[in-house]
């Protein structure tokens, strides 16, 4: 059954008239459409890879579904600008970013529910909207009436098999628990055969452990449904783990597109590093075949190239990248301290430190929860990375970590079970 949901996700009904969307509640929608295409013109699962500035629109042709040049504004306020992307057939392409950075807008758009004023979407290849076009395709109610009885209901067995609440059709909504209500709708969503499905933040209404088994869960219904997603989220850990890609936005522009890896640890922009994982950037100077850092001299074959960005040159100023499993600390007994520990975080099986070292920089050092230092004690700081370090050109402000706190804070709101001492 399970295999004919497969089947159904990937053989398309050509034939279908108009592009439609839909969106539903527990921010679970879809978006169908008629063509098919050959699936030989598009990227792997997982495959494709860019980096985007404003403006490139790198396999902007290549995808099921393709955004090229979006912008949108209301008054004022610009919620996106020259969004370009293209998602693979049956990739869960992950859009993360602070809040207020355009990701709702970006599904609005793709929904029908907002039309750009720039650019234009595409859905197999055919425009769905534009900023020339005067109205966006409406969108489609859910539902299988079209279909008679008998195959209805073997549809309906079908999806809640592959929920796997078979046998529960009957159930009153208010036997059914948080998870199980979740999987009702995604099997409703699915139910149409959506040709994209549009999730916007689709765990956020449940509790911290439900929402880890059931984001496991949603992709894995989604992969065996074969089904091409669009992830709406703003939880780094969770768009980590259930993406082919994840594109990282802020302030309504994508500022890098790519596999969970490749954004995790080869962040192409400043603002991508300070958002995944607990960031700190330790300033440093080019001599030799060296870089001079508070935290003593560290080989420059360390540091990563960024494409054409690896000059590297003598003298510069530049900022590494180094999260808290980077760095360790041991306590300071002979007066060479790099820094001082100025908060403790315990996270049950570890512990974060927040180092300030004498020039100012701050870093996060992760420790196991037997290694207990105090607030204020003086610390030297150990790279224990074992692996190139992402770094950018020193920028102003950057040095004294003003820069960052913003996001910082953000991401630390997201962090549960942590304790501040
Ligand atoms: P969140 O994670 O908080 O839902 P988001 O990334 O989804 O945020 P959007 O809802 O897309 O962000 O909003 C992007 C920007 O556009 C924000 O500054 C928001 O205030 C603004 N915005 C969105 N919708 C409207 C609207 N209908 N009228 C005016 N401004 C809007």
């Amino acid at each position: 059954m399970t295999r004919n949901t497969q089947q159904r996700g990937r053989q398309r009904d050509a034939d279908r008239e108009g592009t439609e969307s839909t969106e539903g509640t527990d921010g679970i929608g879809g978006t169908n459409r008629t063509d098919s295409i050959d699936s030989t013109d598009l990227p792997a699962r997982g495959e494709a890879d860019e980096t985007l500035g404003a403006g490139t629109t790198p396999g902007a042709d290549a995808g099921v579904l393709t955004l090229d040049g979006v912008g949108k504004s209301y008054g004022a306020e610009t919620a996106l600008s020259e969004l370009s992307l293209s998602v693979a057939e049956g990739e869960i392409l992950a859009l993360l970013g602070p809040s207020g950075c355009g990701k709702t807008t970006t599904l609005r758009l793709l929904a029908g529910l907002e039309s750009p004023d720039t650019g234009q979407l595409r859905l197999h290849g055919e425009e769905i909207a534009s900023a020339e076009a005067s109205e966006s395709r409406p969108p489609e109610a859910f539902g299988l009436s079209d279909l008679e009885d008998a195959d209805r209901e073997a549809r309906v067995a079908e999806l809640l098999e592959l929920v796997d609440l078979a046998g529960r059709g009957e159930a009153y909504p208010d036997t059914l628990s948080g998870g199980q209500k979740q999987r009702v709708a995604l099997a409703r969503s699915l139910a149409p055969e959506p040709d994209v499905l549009l999730l916007d933040e689709p765990l956020s209404n449940l509790d911290v452990r439900l929402r880890v088994s059931m984001r496991e869960e949603v992709h894995r219904i989604l992969a065996e449904a074969g089904v091409t997603a669009i992830w709406v989220t703003h939880d780094q850990e969770e768009a980590l783990s259930i993406a082919d890609r994840v594109g990282i936005m802020s302030e309504g522009r994508l500022h890098q597109i790519g596999s969970p890896e490749k954004v995790f640890e080869r962040p192409a922009t400043r603002f991508v590093a300070s958002f995944l994982g607990q960031a700190g950037f330790l300033a440093g100077r080019v001599e030799g075949d060296r870089l001079t850092t508070d935290i003593g001299p560290i080989g420059r074959e360390v540091l990563d190239d960024h494409g054409d960005r690896d000059g590297r040159e003598e003298g510069e100023a530049v900022d590494v990248l180094v999260r808290p499993d980077d760095l360790r600390v041991t306590p300071a007994t002979d007066g060479h301290a790099h820094g001082r520990i100025v908060r403790q975080q315990y996270r049950g099986p570890s512990f974060i430190y927040r180092v300030e070292t004498t020039g100012g920089d701050v870093l996060h050092c992760l420790h196991n929860h037997t290694e207990s230092f105090d607030v204020g004690r003086s610390v030297r700081i150990e790279l224990v990375a074992g692996h190139q370090l992402a770094w950018y050109p020193r920028e102003e402000g950057s040095r004294d970590g003003t820069r960052d706190r913003g996001i910082e804070a953000e991401v630390e709101t997201d962090a549960s079970a942590t304790l501040d001492r």
